[in-house]
């Protein structure tokens, strides 16, 4: 369906938990944070009606996030069952990539055709500094058994973090030389843990320049009309893409809307406009009571975010929004 600004919302990202076995230092603050109530969230079977009832809407892309989707019990069969749902066209994952060497045949199994992993850098030491403690090679094994099972494509999310991972930022390009493989260099958000430090941030023109690539040539090629621009280099299997998460150069293009583990709809991440739908699955809605707040919610999709202007502070993690 259109949005008051004539844009065509078709995408839905759904996170299914706000549990993690990451704590990545910009996502979660040290001292942890407090996980909703599991009576909050919720049930697979209360996501799936959504999904059916959003097909009606025109909604046929749908990705599943959390928190880490793949450790939420039942995970697949959720995902079996959501994409044999009519109308749902492509269903896709983001994930850290812990458990996917695994699971990444089953996730192809259950129908996802696709999977974003998210990868700060491939240094042991580094990796498991920021994410307080994961081991990083589990995550490269589950890159290449995501690439054996045939999802495709494989994109890998690198947030960019100063002093933290810019010296690793070259390392990806070899990945994506030499395998089919898609590296998207994330500009960090001032959302979460990071809302407060923003010498942290590195613009993409600064990534650009430690990637030590002399031209850079847009590439023709889409891959998945998201907000990332991408080139082409000579002689490579995959791509490299970056995505400006303040730059609002792609609000007039998006065309999506997220659900919280919780139940709330949330029309832009960077706004803090929710519209709750848990409360109407429980007490007995019908369909088209249901139909009509998911389509408030797409009708009140800002035209653009502030964030740049905007104090985030106090804001949901990254992980409760859907990320
Ligand atoms: N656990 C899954 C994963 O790691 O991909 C899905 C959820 S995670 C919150 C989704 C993505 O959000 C990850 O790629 C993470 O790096 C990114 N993220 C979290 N906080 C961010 C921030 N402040 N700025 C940019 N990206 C952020």
């Amino acid at each position: 369906m259109q949005d008051q600004f004539q844009r065509q919302i078709d995408y839905l990202r759904i996170s299914v938990t706000d549990r993690c076995n990451l704590r990545c230092k910009y996502c979660m603050p040290s001292q942890g944070v407090a996980w909703m109530p599991h009576e909050d969230i919720l049930t697979f079977e209360e996501i799936l009606r959504l999904m059916r009832l959003s097909t009606q809407l025109g909604f046929h892309r749908f990705r599943i996030t959390g928190g880490e989707p793949l450790v939420r019990r039942g995970i697949l069969e959720f995902l079996s069952k959501g994409s044999q749902i009519p109308g749902v066209d492509d269903l896709m994952l983001t994930t850290n990539g812990l458990l996917l060497s695994e699971m990444a045949f089953d996730l192809k199994a259950a129908g996802v055709r696709r999977v974003n992993i998210s990868l700060d850098t491939m240094n042991p030491e580094r990796f498991a500094e920021i994410t307080r403690g994961g081991d990083v090679s589990k995550v490269i094994q589950g890159i290449f058994r995501s690439l054996e099972a045939g999802l495709k494509p494989v994109k890998v999310n690198v947030v960019v973090v100063r002093d933290f991972n810019t010296q690793d930022l070259p390392g990806f390009l070899t990945l994506a030389k030499q395998y089919p493989i898609h590296i998207r260099f994330i500009e960090l958000m001032p959302i979460g843990s990071s809302s407060e430090r923003r010498s942290d941030f590195v613009p993409i023109q600064e990534m650009k320049e430690l990637l030590g690539i002399k031209q850079y040539v847009p590439s023709k090629e889409i891959l998945g009309g998201g907000p990332a621009e991408y080139f082409q280099l000579r002689d490579f299997k995959g791509s490299i893409g970056f995505i400006s998460a303040l730059s609002r150069h792609f609000c007039s293009t998006c065309n999506r809307i997220r659900l919280t583990p919780d139940g709330k709809l949330r029309p832009c991440l960077h706004s803090k406009l929710e519209i709750d739908l848990r409360e109407a699955l429980r007490n007995g809605s019908s369909d088209q009571d249901l139909l009509d707040i998911v389509a408030q919610a797409v009708w009140r999709k800002p035209a653009e975010h502030h964030m740049n202007e905007e104090a985030l502070q106090g804001q949901r993690i990254m992980s409760q929004i859907g990320g």
